[in-house]
């Protein structure tokens, strides 16, 4: 479900750019191995955080509050939706998750890029809501493969592992909306190939001359005189 994102919203998003943290969106289906890769990402580059969605799912395994998620009751998250804290929130195979504006805000304002590992839907949402966000899609090397994690996984109830599995056909589907795709075949090289996205991303030309502004000034200035 898309958020309704009114006009002043998107304004508000496209205006608060500037010389700010990349926000760089991960998407894949259930059990593609996204958590793996991005674990890895965070430990060897640095300046990146992650966000921490909120959800009305319960704890799987060694889950824990404010690591993975915050474990919030449908109640509290919907009034959370009326507070407007979500920069995006779905419902996602019968649960709900969003994305805290108030986290991605300060790590962004903070200089810091943050990753949000959301679903497609989610995706499509921010990319309405922020020109420059970076979109990479996790591609698992097959629906075979995917289908042995998820069930070796043994934290879903059949019912959900059903669901799931029965939805990544139509996650998939949704790869050509993404700037990136990641074939998840190899750890090594999948979280090599994220590492340097996020580099080359860093150093587009758009957002340097945001960050290097006085750099870039100093020569400027030499032409003038
Ligand atoms: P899981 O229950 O397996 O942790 O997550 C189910 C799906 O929800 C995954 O595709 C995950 O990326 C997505 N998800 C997690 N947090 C968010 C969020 O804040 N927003 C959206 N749209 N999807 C999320």
């Amino acid at each position: 479900m898309l958020n309704e994102l009114n006009k002043t919203e998107k304004q508000d998003a496209a205006s608060a750019e500037c010389g700010r943290g990349m926000l760089i969106v991960v998407s894949s289906p259930s059990g593609g191995g996204k958590g793996t890769l991005i674990d890895r990402v965070l430990q060897t580059v640095p300046g990146v955080s992650y966000s921490v969605s909120y959800t009305t799912r319960a704890p799987r395994g060694a889950e824990q509050d404010g690591r993975e998620y915050f474990f919030v009751s449908t109640v509290t998250f919907e009034g959370l939706i009326r507070q407007g804290e979500y920069l995006e929130w779905a419902d996602v195979y019968g649960h709900l998750y969003g994305t805290s504006k108030a986290q991605v805000e300060r790590e962004r304002a903070a200089g810091k890029d943050i990753i949000l590992e959301i679903d497609v839907q989610g995706a499509a949402s921010i990319r309405e809501l922020i020109d420059d966000a970076v979109s990479i899609f996790i591609l698992p090397p097959s629906f075979e493969l995917l289908r042995n994690r998820l069930a070796a996984r043994g934290t879903d109830s059949p019912t959900d592992l059903e669901r799931r599995l029965r939805g990544a056909p139509l996650e998939v589907e949704q790869y050509r909306y993404f700037q990136y795709v990641i074939l998840n075949d190899d750890i090594n090289r999948a979280s090599a190939q994220l590492a340097s996205v996020i580099y080359a991303e860093r150093a587009r030309r758009e957002r340097q001359e945001i960050r290097l502004k006085e750099t870039l000034a100093d020569f400027a200035s030499l032409l003038e005189s």
